[in-house]
This record gives C-alpha cells, structure tokens and sequence, in this order.
C-alpha cells in the first residue's frame, strides 16, 4: 500500500514543490492550507504537472485542534511535512504573538496528533551570524534576531523533546533550508508574494518584469569581495526533492537518531551582486538596480556544509544557479500572463 504523506501549508511556495515531488516519487499526499497567505494558484499548477485531479485538499487552520484531529481521523496519514506558518520576518518584530501564537500553536497540534513521522521545515536563520563558513549542523544556533526566527528554533526544540520524550513512538527531521529560490521548470508553480516582495529574487522578478522600478541592493560595504552579502540559493525543486529523500528516510526505518537535523543548501556562495548579474545574463535583459544601505538584522556571509544530506539522505543539489533563475524569470512571465 501506498505511504500518505501530509502536507500542511501544500499550497504555498515550497509545499506546492514539495507536492509534486512526492507524488512523482510515489506517495500519497493530502495537502492542507488555511490559504491566509496564498491563493489556488499553486495548488491548480500542481494539478496539472502530476496530471492528478484528485489530490485531497483540506481547507483547515492548524491551530484548530478540533480541525486537526478531524483530518488525522479522515485520512490514514504516515508522515506529516510541516510548512504551515508564517513567515515574515518583519511583520513578526511588529506582532510577535500572531507569530508565537500561530506557529508554534500549529505545530504542537500537529505533535498532539500522534503521527510517528514528522518532518519540520526550519531554516538557516537558527544560524545567525555565524563564526565560521560554512555551518553544519554541529554550529552553534544564535539567539534570534526576531519573533519569526526565534519560532523555528522554539518548534526545533519542541520537535527535539517530544521525541526524546516519545519512547521511540516519534521519529523527526528538522531541515535547514538556506536560500529557496526559482520556480518549477513548467512555470506552473513558485513564488507568489503578497505585497511588495522582501526576498531577493521575487524582487529581481518583480523588477524585471516592471512592477517595481528599481531594486535596492542592501549595502556593498560588507567585507566580501564584491561589498554585498553572501548567501546559499537553493533551487526550489532540489529542495522539493531533499524532502522526498528525508521522507524515504523516516518511512523506511532507516534513521540513526531520534531527531536528524539536514541543513539543505547548495555548499556555493553566491553574492548578491552575482545573482543580479548572473540574472541579467542569462535571462538577457538589464535590471535597473541601486546600492543602499544595508537592512537590519541581515548577516554578511552564510553557506551551508550540505556533506550530511549528501551523505545521509543521499541527496545533493543539482541545479545550477542560472537554470534556477531562468526558472524564476518564466514564472515571473507566466503569472503577468506574458
Ligand atoms: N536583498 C537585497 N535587496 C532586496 C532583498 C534582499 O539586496 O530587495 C539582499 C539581502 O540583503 C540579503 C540577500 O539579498 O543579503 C538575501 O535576502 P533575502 O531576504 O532573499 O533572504 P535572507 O537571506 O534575508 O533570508
């Protein structure tokens, strides 16, 4: 029998990847989504690239312990991917218990279910600044620099202790995603901000196609070689996968420990005045950009030690930079309808 995997959040960015790369790899999947933060969008391209009109979708809050408990009755669920949450780090420094509130709410509830494999979405942020490039896993998480990053190392301890606590019941995996970037390659699905944009590349996009006239580049007075920060930009679809892997990981028994922490990066830095560049070349156009001053709470330099999920999950990233940024141009044209 086919293994069913949750997918809370399935209609977002990443659990819209994260969906099809399940259902290609074999599994089952529900996706469920309060749909605060996305339209059907996604969901619908989903739909077509697999070719599957019948996947569950489940319109429910997972703050709702009530909802949740209907939904782990309704289907016979293996494995939850946790995405649900919000996710904007500046909005949290303004309302930090909508964050509080919601993310960790969501996720305890998903605990209290009982579900033994639970796979969290966590993110490089529990890094901060880090001393030394590139981080593994083993490097020390930074206290938070704000209410969004502190709720992914509270739910990375929660995930941790209830675990531990378990009796071996419940299995986990916590991965650390550094930069997601680009778009399926059908341009049927990828990012869809609300509002202006604060990652980078839906900027880049935003400003290309002509709905913001001109990017600001934070600082290029950081000590790297060109100025700008240094990051690790994973394609969204090598992530996807990196979830398939873990999932196998879980299901299959194959875990060593309890709890498995995987950060999910490429290993390559990459300035931002390298992916602007990088942008403009490939996709053959000119992108009006300006230097400013840097933003807060930005660090100057992380990449990821991927050696662990290469080695453990036997997963790697394969996508280059400029097929990740076509990708991300396609869709940015797909979605203006051009
Ligand atoms: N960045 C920028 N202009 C923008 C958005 C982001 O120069 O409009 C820079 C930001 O300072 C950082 C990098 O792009 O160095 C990646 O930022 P993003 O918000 O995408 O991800 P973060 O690394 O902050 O999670």
């Amino acid at each position: 029998m086919k293994k069913c995997v949750l997918v809370s959040g399935g209609a977002g960015f990443i659990g819209s990847h994260v969906t099809v790369e399940l259902i290609a790899a074999g599994y089952d999947v529900v996706v469920a989504d309060n749909m605060s933060n996305c339209d059907m969008t996604c969901f619908e391209g989903v739909k077509k690239i697999t070719g599957r009109e019948d996947i569950p979708f489940v319109k429910m809050d997972f703050c709702d312990m009530e909802a949740v408990r209907q939904l782990f009755a309704a289907y016979r669920i293996d494995a939850v991917i946790h995405f649900a949450a919000f996710k904007a780090v500046g909005e949290s420094v303004e309302q930090p218990l909508k964050y509080y509130k919601n993310n960790l709410i969501s996720f305890m509830n998903i605990l209290e279910s009982g579900c033994p494999n639970v796979l969290f979405s966590s993110s490089a942020t529990v890094y901060g600044e880090p001393e030394k490039v590139p981080v593994t896993e083993q490097s020390p998480r930074q206290s938070a620099t704000s209410p969004y990053g502190n709720t992914k190392q509270i739910c990375e301890d929660i995930l941790q202790d209830t675990v531990k606590a378990s009796g071996g019941k419940l299995r986990g995996i916590l991965l650390r995603y550094f930069n997601p970037i680009g778009a399926h390659p059908s341009a049927l699905i990828g990012e869809l901000p609300r509002g202006v944009p604060n990652n980078l590349v839906p900027f880049i996009t935003q400003t290309a196609i002509g709905k913001r006239e001109c990017l600001s580049i934070f600082g290029n007075d950081y000590p790297t070689a060109d100025g700008t920060c240094l990051r690790d930009y994973i394609d969204i679809v090598d992530l996807a996968k990196a979830h398939v892997f873990a999932v196998r990981r879980m299901l299959d028994d194959k875990m060593e420990q309890g709890c498995e922490v995987y950060n999910i990066g490429t290993g390559r830095p990459v300035s931002v005045l390298e992916l602007v560049n990088a942008f403009e070349k490939v996709n053959g156009l000119k992108l009006n950009y300006k230097f400013a001053p840097r933003r807060p709470g930005d660090v100057t330099a992380i990449w990821a030690d991927p050696t662990l999920a290469n080695e453990k999950l036997g997963w790697k990233a394969e996508r280059s930079v400029e097929d990740t940024l076509k990708a991300a141009w396609a869709w940015e044209k797909h979605i203006a309808g051009k």
